[in-house]
């Protein structure tokens, strides 16, 4: 009578204890939005971490040229952008994005990203894209749609890159389409 009763409170605490875990991707993400709290420049405030075999290679967030005064004390640099459909929008050109910023992380301290999984708040934009399509990593998981996302999109397919975006929702910022 004894063991058996010791026997059912161990089957007990072994169902207790199975704590609920976020997958990877929702994990990175996660760490993907901690990141972006460092951005200095508030029309998107991403963060980027690049993954492989669910180890963390490098970060990065959006921001001036390192040394060089960031949005957040000198304002913004806004550039109108010409789509072919005619219409318009502002874009900050001050900063690099936090993609590219963790492949120049990688480049300083000589990290290879062949077969990486790139972590983003939003889809990449057209140049990070084409960048990231050259680092040889092989999958782009976002938390959210990119409004100007069709070239990018497009650009992966070809590339045969693994695009996962969790959330059908746009990222939203000033003088946007
Ligand atoms: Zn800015
Ligand atoms: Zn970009």
């Amino acid at each position: 009578m004894k063991g058996l009763r010791i026997k059912v409170a161990m089957a007990k605490t072994k169902k207790t204890k199975k704590a609920k875990r976020p997958n990877w991707d929702v994990y990175f993400l996660g760490i993907v939005n901690e990141v972006g709290k460092r951005a200095t420049c508030d029309r998107g405030k991403s963060g980027c971490v690049v993954v492989k075999d669910k180890r963390i290679l490098t970060t990065g967030y959006v921001g001036a040229p390192a040394g060089l005064p960031h949005c957040d004390e000198v304002d913004h640099m806004l550039r109108d952008v010409l789509y072919p459909d005619g219409s318009v929008t502002k874009h900050c050109v001050r900063t690099a994005h936090a993609e590219q910023n963790a492949i120049c992380q990688a480049a300083r301290f000589g990290i290879a990203l062949e077969g990486a999984t790139f972590y983003c708040k939003m889809e990449p934009c057209f140049v990070c894209a084409k960048m990231i399509v050259n680092t040889g990593a092989r999958r782009v998981v976002c938390e959210k749609r990119y409004h100007a996302g069709e070239d990018t999109r497009r650009l992966f397919k070809q590339a045969k890159i693994e695009l996962v975006v969790l959330s059908e929702k746009v990222e939203k910022y000033k003088g946007q389409r």
